[in-house]
């Protein structure tokens, strides 16, 4: 899974991504300081994977992980080749989903590209952008599929969705609005590759004291809420000057901290589950002496489609899974006591994986 980070030059996109991955990106006080997409690779926060990987005293522990792009240069003009061009187009592309990183601290320090605190300004600035973008997809599209389209109906359909997509864009509306509940077309759509037609979550960047009440007393983050419920889009509050203080902390210690502000969870922590919701990702777990590992798939995903996550062979010489549920496992203690109780079960080409199972696959060479 790719998330990719956008927003507007110093909201506070590169002190996020840097705590994410803590990596040592430069995050200065000056618009167009990042310049190259970063990918940064983070683990998926996972607490299960410790007690299966002491139970099976497993020699390593490897979470899932989730890539993050830090993506620069998308400025007012951006879709024109202003600003750093528009390779982030491509970069934003590459990704799965949208982490929209939104500015809603006030600090006289830290200089605002248009002057002001705004977010739904910067909001629609972004947005006008990617609209922008998509537009000269649909036209190069339409004009390549106006040819051809005159004595084939499929054909014909494709060219009036991306007619009723120009439209729903030239109004000034994401291609996310578009709505559909025929899998055919909605794969069309999602076919074209149009960035306003990606989930996005909206990252709220507060100051430190609105992270205990949630930002109910922050105007800014009413109005992101406001605006992201109109396209059924998730925001979620983070603090990005503290997520760079906790990203320094050992596990004990960021659990001491959390604390000590009142808060539960990180807001990176927060994000990484929220991304899991959004794109519909689920972990399935397997373990034995050598490794203990999380494995991400789609929900629905079937055991040969699991089991070829971790090897093309598995899924190949796919024979059957034996499934323990995660909590069923630790509460017996052992595999081998789970299977006493009936609690393994036998599952074929057909099972689909759910969240917490731990499997072992059988397959043949
Ligand atoms: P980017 O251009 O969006 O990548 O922004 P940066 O991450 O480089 O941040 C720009 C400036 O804002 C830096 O000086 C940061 O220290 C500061 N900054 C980032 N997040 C916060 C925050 O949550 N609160 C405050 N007060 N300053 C922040």
């Amino acid at each position: 899974m790719k998330l990719g980070i956008v927003g507007l030059p110093n909201v506070g996109k590169s002190t996020l991504f840097n705590s994410l991955t803590k990596a040592g990106a430069a995050a200065a006080n000056y618009p167009f300081c990042t310049i190259d997409p970063n990918v940064g690779v983070v683990a998926v926060p996972d607490k299960r994977l410790k007690l299966l990987g002491d139970l099976y005293k497993s020699k390593k522990v490897t979470p899932a992980v989730i890539d993050f792009v830090d993506i620069a240069g998308l400025v007012k003009g951006a879709s024109k080749g202003e600003g750093l061009g528009n390779q982030f187009l491509s970069n934003i592309r590459e990704c799965d989903a949208i982490v929209h990183v939104v500015r809603c601290f006030e600090d006289e320090n830290v200089v605002h590209v248009d002057g002001t605190v705004d977010p739904i300004r910067d909001i629609e600035t972004i947005n006008l952008e990617l609209i922008f973008a998509d537009i000269e997809i649909l036209e190069r599209r339409i004009a390549k599929t106006a040819k051809s389209a005159v004595n084939d109906k499929k054909l014909k359909k494709e060219l009036d969705i991306m007619k009723e997509l120009k439209d729903i864009l030239e109004s000034g509306k994401p291609a996310k609005i578009f709505i559909t509940d025929d899998d055919e077309i909605s794969d069309f759509v999602s076919s074209l590759g149009l960035i306003t037609y990606m989930p996005v979550i909206y990252a709220a960047n507060v100051a430190e004291n609105d992270l205990i009440d949630e930002g109910e007393n922050n105007k800014y983050v009413k109005e992101v809420r406001k605006l992201a419920s109109e396209t059924s889009s998730k925001v979620f509050l983070v603090c990005a000057k503290i997520e760079e203080e906790i990203a320094q902390l050992d596990d004990d210690e960021k659990s001491e901290y959390l604390e000590a502000l009142g808060i539960k969870e990180s807001g990176l922590d927060k994000l990484i589950s929220a991304s899991y919701d959004l794109l519909g990702l689920l972990s399935f777990l397997t373990s034995g002496e050598d490794e203990t590992r999380a494995w991400t798939i789609k929900k629905g995903t079937k055991a040969p489609g699991a089991a070829g996550k971790i090897h093309s062979d598995f899924e190949r010489g796919f024979i059957r899974a034996e499934v323990i549920n995660f909590q069923d496992l630790i509460d017996c203690g052992s595999s081998a006591a789970a299977k006493d109780k009936g609690l393994m079960r036998l599952e074929g080409k057909e099972y689909v994986v759910k969240d917490g199972d731990v499997i072992l696959f059988r397959f043949n060479v």
